[in-house]
């Protein structure tokens, strides 16, 4: 009671976990160094790297490796919904490669319903309402898809997207790139549509060895417009789900060249995200938006009347605890 009270207090900030299964072909369970609780996640190191015993942290909630695409999608969705109520809504996959981002967010077949990700659950459940509200309120559903790598902000609904995009909040029409393709969508075949060409030219200027997907941001936006019926206001919101850069810590030592600097700008910008969010919890009067492209992209639907969650994403093996925790830190400074 007292804990969601405080809650309420800091805000439209959220902050959920999930930890991934093992993946066939792995370890039993039974080394997994995480337990987990509703609302708490305790690691404990095996010996081997740990120095300083169990750590706890807590959340608003705690997906464990059992939990499945619905269930956390049904705890997401009055977050999801309320962007037809005008709100505005930044959904973050946060974690080290291979913790289960895109599998959350995307899942990892399209044409399987049950493991479809939030992305598609998203649209679908928006589509839903929009069919039952009309008549009462009329509502125009479009998305843009945009990567940022290396500072760079790309289209991914343009085959011929290697032009840099501007970021320029435009509070007139609500687009922070107004430059970027904006497709209307009626249904969810639509958007499975448009996510395959996404994914497509996401995967361009990557490489055998370097998948680039782990390290750009991927950012799909759904804009929404609403006309009340009988009023004739309108209202608009939209909403934001970024599937992450992973979150691991590069030695600087270790990579050279591009490889380097990709590292350099990962960093630059998650850290530049947990300080707006961490300042946005502490209530600061300044909020360091300039210090990345995420965060300026981002300025509209972060503070103020938006609505925030940052899902962070562990794996249960002893080999990623140090990430693990470095992930867990990260959650629980803006949480
Ligand atoms: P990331 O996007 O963080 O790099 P992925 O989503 O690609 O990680 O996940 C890495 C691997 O783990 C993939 O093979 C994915 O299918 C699998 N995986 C991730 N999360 C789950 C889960 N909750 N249940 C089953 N498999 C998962
Ligand atoms: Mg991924």
């Amino acid at each position: 009671k007292l804990y969601n009270q405080i809650q309420d207090l800091k805000g439209n900030i959220r902050v959920y976990c999930r930890v991934r299964p093992f993946l066939s072909g792995q370890a039993s369970s039974s080394s997994s160094i995480a337990r987990m609780e509703e609302r708490t996640i305790t690691i404990i190191p095996p010996t081997k790297y740990g120095k300083d015993g169990s750590k706890s942290f807590t959340f608003n909630k705690v997906f464990g490796p059992a939990a499945t695409q619905g269930e956390v999608f049904s705890d997401m969705q009055p977050l999801i919904r309320s962007v037809l109520d005008g709100f505005n809504v930044c959904i973050f996959a946060y974690g080290q490669t291979g913790s289960g981002k895109t599998y959350t967010m995307s899942g990892p077949d399209v044409l399987k319903e049950e493991s479809i990700g939030v992305n598609y659950r998203a649209l679908n459940d928006l589509f839903n309402l929009q069919a039952q509200r009309k008549g009462t309120i009329n509502y125009e559903i479009s998305v843009q898809m945009i990567e940022i790598y290396n500072e760079q902000v790309r289209d991914l609904l343009q085959d011929k997207g290697n032009r840099r995009l501007e970021i320029r909040n435009t509070s007139l029409k609500g687009l922070a790139v107004p430059d970027a393709s904006l497709v209307p969508v009626t249904s969810t075949s639509d958007v499975v549509e448009l996510m395959n060409q996404g994914q497509k030219n996401r995967a361009v200027g990557s490489t055998a060895i370097n998948d680039r997907s782990s390290r750009s941001h991927s950012c799909l936006t759904v804009h929404v417009q609403g006309r009340d019926m009988t009023s004739g206001a309108t209202l608009r919101g939209c909403m934001h789900l970024v599937d992450l850069a992973g979150s691991e810590r590069v030695e600087k030592s270790e990579v050279v060249g591009d490889r380097l600097k990709e590292a350099l700008y990962i960093n630059k910008s998650l850290s530049a995200l947990g300080d707006v969010i961490a300042s946005l919890a502490l209530k600061n009067s300044h909020v360091p938006y300039r210090n990345s492209k995420l965060t300026q992209l981002l300025q509209d639907s972060l503070g103020g009347q938006a609505k925030t969650l940052m899902f962070v994403h562990v794996s249960p093996e002893p080999e990623a605890v140090n990430e693990t925790i470095s992930t867990l830190k990260f959650a629980e400074r803006v949480a």
